[in-house]
This record gives structure tokens, C-alpha cells and sequence, in this order.
């Protein structure tokens, strides 16, 4: 079987795609932002018919993916935790999977390695971290991105956990977060081995962040029923209404009780990157570790995230691995196998889309986005509040909870605006 297709048929299909991206791009606005959901209309759309052209093959796909899907690209699609994909990007993303790079070791992909290299430096001297002090690595989102720091924290806190695993650690390891956390980090202590019950969620203030004295409280209380704890994970833009927790407080605390700290900020991590809103992150090169997602506000495409540590031997003594099979030509000099870096194995080159941005943009680039999406926050606020909506949340993030103060006690009143808005197929 030749999966290289006919130079004919190749050029016939770039020529298809690019014409239907094309479309997609310019014409987001024509379509509805969410289809009618009809399982059975999906499954018998996939079961059509068994042999295709490659021509009709792909406007198979492209019909499917068009008609029964959200589209989060559309401009009136406003959950921009997922927001439209950056066109560099797709390039950059259609180039991978092409020349499909293998990141697991060094020595099969160079650039590929060097490109992620400088980008975990220059994004974790964006949060604060020093320059020859930072590793980290690409991850596939901000959970593996969390289940990554839950094992460094491990590794820092038990050295030998590594070899004996859990069964050898005598008190019950503790993870502290905010309600509002992002449940992530549940998932990420039940794959530790940790279970849910190691996390503890601390309370929230009438701001929906950390409460510290909360926290405080309960690490006295755990340690006095003998468990041992040993990981905060703060949040820096909170998923459902994007608060901030205190994070100078909270590392502090963490410093008094040798505990992990760990930054959550998969949305909020980008306003690092513009100078008038980085001190909304102060702290943030306090923390042991910090989870970042570029497919977020940067709007890259999925997957495309980081785990940052101002720790620079912590995930190569977590991750390490040595084996016969895997290649040896760089024996000597100074890198580092990705592999032995991450839960993964086999890489895509996921920092190309971030690169090729930036070579584009510049840094400039994403500053003037997060200023212009601030921007667009504040004027939304000021636009609701005079025309009499209420809103919920206290942030400067642009993250937005409103209501009808008149209809808000009725429980219906939300879900039945949400319906309304969505089955419309306009927002
Ligand atoms: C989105 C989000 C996550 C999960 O990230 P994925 O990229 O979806 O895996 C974790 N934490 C926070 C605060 C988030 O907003």
C-alpha cells in the first residue's frame, strides 16, 4: 500500500483542504457556534458508505467535522479557554504532522528539542524563574501539565518514592487546593496512587480564592492526625470565574511547612507576557512548579502546554530512564533526552506552533493580545453593569459571571438563558 498517494491525488487534496480551510476561516460567522446534538444522525454520517476517492474521503471528514461539532473558532463562541486557533499555528501543526519529528530523544530532532528548550526558558523567565535554573517540558494539557507536578513534588518529598513507590511512605500524603481548583488535580493524585482523598480543598473567600487562614488551619490539623503533607496546588485563574489565589501568602505558608507549591495557571499564565498585568501573578517565581497552557489564551491548537520547575534535576530524577534501545550518539554532551523528561515517549513537536507564532508576532504580539482581550473585559463589565445585569465575580481576568439580579435566586432562570442562547446556534 502506498500511503504517499499519487503526487496527483496529493496535490488534488491540498488543494481541497486549503481551499476548505479557506472557507472555514473566513466564513466562521455563517455557521451555527453549536449543532443541534443527534447521536444517530453523527453515526450514520460515520457509517456512510465504505470506499472513497481520496477527493470525496476528506469531504467526508470536512462535512463531518463541520456539521457536528462546536465551534469554538466562531466569533460569537465566548468560552475563549478555547478560543479560534491561530493560523501560524495550523501551519506549524500541519508541518509537524508532515516531517513528523521524533522528540523523544535529542539526537532525532535537534531543532525540535532546542526550539521547546528555549521556549521553557523564555517562558519561565516570563514567570519570574531564573534563566539557568528553569527546566520543564511541552505536555498534551494543563492535567498532564498538574500530574506531572504532583509526581515532581513526590519525588521532592520522597526521595525514594520513586523506587519503593507508596507502599513505603508510612503517613498519608496530603495536596492542598482551593474548591474552585480545577479537577484536574483529583485525577492527577488518583494516577499518583495518592487516591482523591489526598486532596483536601481548602474553603474559598467571598473572591472565590485560597483562603490562607483556611489552609493554615488544616495543615496543622493533618499533621497533628499524623499524615504528612507535602503540595499546595494554587490556582492562578480559577476555571469558573478566574480568581487568583494569593500566591505570596500561600508560599510562605508553603515555605514554613516544606511543602510543594505548585501554580495552576493553564488560562491565566498569559498575562506574564504583558507588562502592565504581570503583577497580577506575583509570586509566581515562588512556586516549585507552574502549568501553563499555550492552547489557551495564546490560542494555539490543541495540544500544546507546559510544565515549568525552578527545580532543574527534579525531572530527570523523576522521569529518568536509562535503556539499551534507545539512542546513545549524544553520550557526552550536554543535553537532554526529552523522554527522560516526561511521562510521554514518542513526542510531537507541540512547541513548533508557539516557535512559529512567535517568529511571526514577536512577543509583542501576544502582549497586545492579552491587552486587547483585558480590554474587552473591562468594557464588557462596564457595559453590563449600565445595562443592569449583575455580576458574580471579582476579577481583573476577562472572565465574566453574570446574572439578572431580578431573576437570579430562580434556579430555572440560568439554565434556561444558557438553552436559549446555545439551541439558537447565534452564541
Ligand atoms: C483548563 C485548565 C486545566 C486543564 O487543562 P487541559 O489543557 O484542559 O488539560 C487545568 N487547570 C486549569 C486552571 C484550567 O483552566
Amino acid at each position: 500500500m502506498n500511503f504517499d498517494l499519487s503526487p496527483t491525488d496529493r496535490e488534488i487534496l491540498w488543494k481541497h483542504l486549503q481551499n476548505h480551510v479557506e472557507t472555514f476561516y473566513t466564513d466562521t460567522a455563517q455557521l451555527e457556534v453549536a449543532p443541534k446534538l443527534n447521536q444517530q444522525q453523527v453515526q450514520e454520517h460515520i457509517n456512510a458508505q465504505s470506499t472513497f476517492s481520496p477527493s470525496e474521503a476528506l469531504e467526508h471528514v470536512m462535512e463531518g467535522m463541520t456539521r457536528f461539532a462546536v465551534h469554538t473558532p466562531h466569533p460569537r463562541y465566548f468560552g475563549l479557554f478555547n478560543p479560534r486557533a491561530a493560523f501560524p499555528g495550523v501551519v506549524a501543526d500541519t508541518l509537524t504532522a508532515a516531517l513528523n519529528p521524533q522528540l523523544a530523544a535529542w539526537s532525532h530532532a535537534p531543532f525540535a528539542v532546542e526550539v521547546e528548550n528555549y521556549l521553557v526558558q523564555e517562558m519561565g523567565h516570563r514567570f519570574g524563574y531564573e534563566r539557568n535554573s528553569t527546566d520543564g517540558v511541552f505536555t498534551t494539557g494543563g492535567a498532564e501539565a498538574n500530574l506531572t507536578a504532583v509526581q515532581l513534588a513526590l519525588t521532592h518529598r520522597f526521595p525514594k518514592h520513586n523506587q519503593h513507590g507508596l507502599v513505603e511512605i508510612v503517613k498519608r500524603p496530603i495536596i492542598y487546593t482551593s474548591s474552585e481548583s480545577h479537577h484536574s488535580v483529583v485525577k492527577a493524585a488518583r494516577v499518583a496512587g495518592l487516591g482523591a482523598s489526598s486532596v483536601k480543598e481548602i474553603a474559598v473567600d467571598e473572591q472565590f480564592r485560597m483562603s490562607v487562614p483556611e489552609l493554615d488551619r488544616q495543615i496543622k490539623k493533618d499533621i497533628e492526625q499524623g499524615h504528612e503533607p507535602f503540595m499546595v496546588v494554587a490556582t492562578g485563574g480559577t476555571t469558573g470565574s478566574g480568581a487568583i489565589d494569593p500566591i505570596e501568602k500561600i508560599a510562605e505558608l508553603c515555605q514554613q511547612n516544606n511543602l510543594w507549591l505548585h501554580l495552576d495557571t493553564a488560562y491565566g499564565g498569559a498575562v506574564v507576557l504583558e507588562e502592565s498585568t504581570k503583577r497580577l501573578l506575583m509570586g509566581s517565581e515562588k512556586a516549585d512548579s507552574i502549568t501553563f497552557d499555550a492552547h489557551k489564551w495564546l490560542s494555539m491548537p490543541m495540544s500544546t502546554s507546559l510544565l515549568l520547575t525552578r527545580h532543574p534535576d527534579l525531572l530527570g530524577q523523576t522521569f529518568g530512564i536509562s535503556t539499551d534501545y534507545m539512542p546513545k550518539d549524544t553520550t557526552g554532551m550536554a543535553i537532554t533526552d526529552p523522554y527522560s523528561h516526561s511521562i510521554q515517549w514518542s513526542r510531537r513537536f507541540s512547541g513548533l506552533k508557539l516557535y512559529l507564532t512567535l517568529r511571526m508576532v514577536g512577543w509583542e504580539g501576544f502582549a497586545a493580545l492579552v491587552r486587547q482581550q483585558m480590554q474587552s473585559g473591562n468594557e464588557l463589565r462596564k457595559l453590563l453593569t449600565s445595562s443592569g445585569w449583575e455580576i458574580k465575580n471579582q476579577t481583573e481576568l476577562p472572565i465574566i459571571c453574570f446574572t439578572d439580579p431580578h431573576w437570579a435566586t430562580d434556579p430555572n432562570f440560568i439554565p434556561f438563558v444558557c438553552r436559549k442562547v446555545v439551541s439558537s446556534g447565534q452564541a
